[in-house]
């Protein structure tokens, strides 16, 4: 996509401390936190806290990797923690995203929720 990253996008801001967030994980890679409009009961983001990418046009496979395997554990938690029967994976690019810093969403799916928006 045109343009260049946006150093006050709103994570850049929670990487920084600049604005609040609620953690659930952080490492000197990536920080975890939950959304602040869930699309469901414990919905997690996982960012890079290193990497300038928008999207995953952009990112390193390095840093998606690390960015991965914290998903994975969210995930993890998600079903042990939440009861979740399982979770689902998104991360958007360009169309449909709203936050320029390369974000994985991790969704607790619940048995006889409806799914989607
Ligand atoms: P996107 O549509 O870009 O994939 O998703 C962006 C996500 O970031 C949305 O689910 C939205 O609720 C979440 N979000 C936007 N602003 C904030 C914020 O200030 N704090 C937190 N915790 N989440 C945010």
């Amino acid at each position: 996509i045109p343009g260049s990253y946006e150093q006050n996008n709103i994570f850049a801001k929670i990487i920084r401390g600049e604005a609040s967030a609620a953690r659930v994980y952080e490492d000197d890679a990536v920080v975890a936190f939950m959304d602040i409009q869930p699309v469901e009961r414990g919905h997690v983001l996982v960012i890079s806290k290193t990497s300038k990418a928008r999207n995953l046009l952009e990112i390193d496979l390095a840093d998606l990797d690390k960015i991965m395997a914290v998903a994975r554990r969210v995930g993890q938690a998600q079903m042990k923690a939440l009861g979740a029967n399982g979770f689902s994976i998104e991360q958007n690019n360009a169309y449909g995203q709203t936050v320029f810093h390369l974000h994985v969403h991790v969704i607790p799916r619940y048995r006889g929720q409806p799914w989607g928006e």
